[in-house]
């Protein structure tokens, strides 16, 4: 059959990675490819109970629909143990309850762009988010980024070729896929750029809190008088992916339209999830859980740098990130990363090409690490299999 589908659909293709990587199912295979928690770390019992508590006290609300915006309690508690200790003092009205902060960047892309609209990003970015935007047919000018993330002076280039960019687009923390973090004196430079040029910013930060060493750095949010920064959060990394529950936080002028889609989209988020996770945070505090998860990746992260200095070429770059949940490879020009990972599996160990994460294309030489996943063994051995393949390649 020939569908008359959308014109949008032409931008969407299944791609040939995701296809090849769906063999790092197979338990056999040491992946490094996903981003995802550590399953080992969900807190499975206390979770029975909290849920067996809600339906035995609060039940019929839990299974009953609800509000757009989301259930107070857990509005209340990510605006006051969320986003305060990022600097950004806000009350739970500037909260929207989503599902998973992925939904934000689709909705982002619903209110913000129409075809052949500017998208400004940084220069890997988050694959997740090209192909959300990528629906609305925007236009990507990507800014090249250093060791403290986005380059300012050339995000001031973009914008003067674009000045009717309609977003620019940020992974301020650990960055997905690099490791890298923007420094505090360019996010009070960005939100300075994005008044001059009224360009919004959304500002994706799922990996902030999972800090190793050092002191967590305020949102670029924090830096913003006149609500131009949208703020993207979430569950997944920090508590449970599974729960799908991430947060908008904007100003009342800008959250109203996100409302409006979320009613357009699905009404509203589960509202037994919401309780489960409002309850949980009541009684069990949530960054004693997120230390735990810290000490964890630490030490995961610190295993997979030592061992890859130890079996990778030396013409090898790597970031070390001081939080989130990968490392950026970079090998020399000339290597092709898709290439690589036929290999790689060949000797059963997985990651994901860079050449997905830039949305123009191009750049086949770097691939990302996921260390959070694969216990230490794993970790150390996969290391090793892949220092064989790099060091064979001609
Ligand atoms: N943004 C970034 C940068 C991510 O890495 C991810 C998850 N991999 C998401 C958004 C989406 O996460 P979720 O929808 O689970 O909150």
């Amino acid at each position: 059959m020939e569908f008359r589908l959308a014109e949008r659909m032409n931008n969407l293709k299944a791609s040939e990675i995701r296809e090849i990587l769906k063999l790092t199912e197979n338990p056999e295979i040491i992946s490094f490819a996903g981003g995802l928690p550590a399953p080992e770390l969900f807190p499975v019992e206390k979770l029975k109970e909290i849920t067996i508590q809600i339906l035995e006290n609060d039940g019929k609300a839990a299974l009953q629909y609800s509000t757009t915006e989301g259930y107070i309690p857990l509005r209340k508690i990510i605006a006051e143990e969320r986003m305060k200790p990022a600097g950004v003092n806000v009350s739970y009205e500037n909260i929207l309850i989503i599902n998973g902060s992925q939904q934000g960047l689709d909705f982002s892309g619903k209110i913000f762009l129409d075809k052949d609209d500017v998208v400004i990003c940084e220069s890997p970015s988050y694959l997740g988010a090209i192909n959300a935007f990528k629906a609305y047919m925007p236009k990507f000018v990507e800014v090249p980024m250093d060791d403290d993330g986005m380059i300012i002076e050339e995000l001031e280039k973009a914008l003067e070729a674009n000045p009717k960019a309609k977003l620019i687009y940020t992974i301020p923390d650990f960055q997905n896929p690099t490791g890298k973090t923007l420094s505090v004196e360019r996010r009070k430079r960005l939100v300075e750029l994005a008044e001059k040029y009224n360009v919004p910013i959304i500002e994706d930060n799922p990996y902030g809190e999972l800090r190793y060493e050092g002191d967590r750095l305020p949102a670029i949010k924090s830096f913003d008088t006149k609500g131009l920064v949208v703020y993207l959060g979430t569950f997944s990394k920090t508590f449970c992916p599974g729960y799908r529950l991430g947060w908008i936080c904007a100003s009342p002028e800008l959250l109203s339209k996100y409302i409006m889609v979320k009613q357009g989209a699905d009404l509203q988020a589960s509202s037994i999830s919401q309780r489960e996770a409002a309850l949980f945070m009541e009684k069990y505090k949530l960054d004693e859980h997120i230390n735990k998860i810290k000490k964890i990746y630490r030490r995961r992260r610190d295993l997979m740098i030592e061992t890859i200095k130890k079996e990778f070429p030396e013409t090898v770059k790597y970031t070390y990130p001081s939080g989130g949940l990968f490392t950026w490879i970079s090998l020399p020009e000339g290597y092709d990363s898709a290439e690589i990972l036929i290999k790689a599996l060949k000797e059963k160990v997985a990651f994901v090409p860079g050449g997905s994460f830039f949305p123009n294309g191009g750049h086949p030489n770097h691939f990302r690490l996921n260390y959070s996943n694969m216990p230490e063994e794993k970790i150390v051995e996969g290391i090793r299999r892949l220092g064989r393949v790099l060091r064979n390649l001609d």
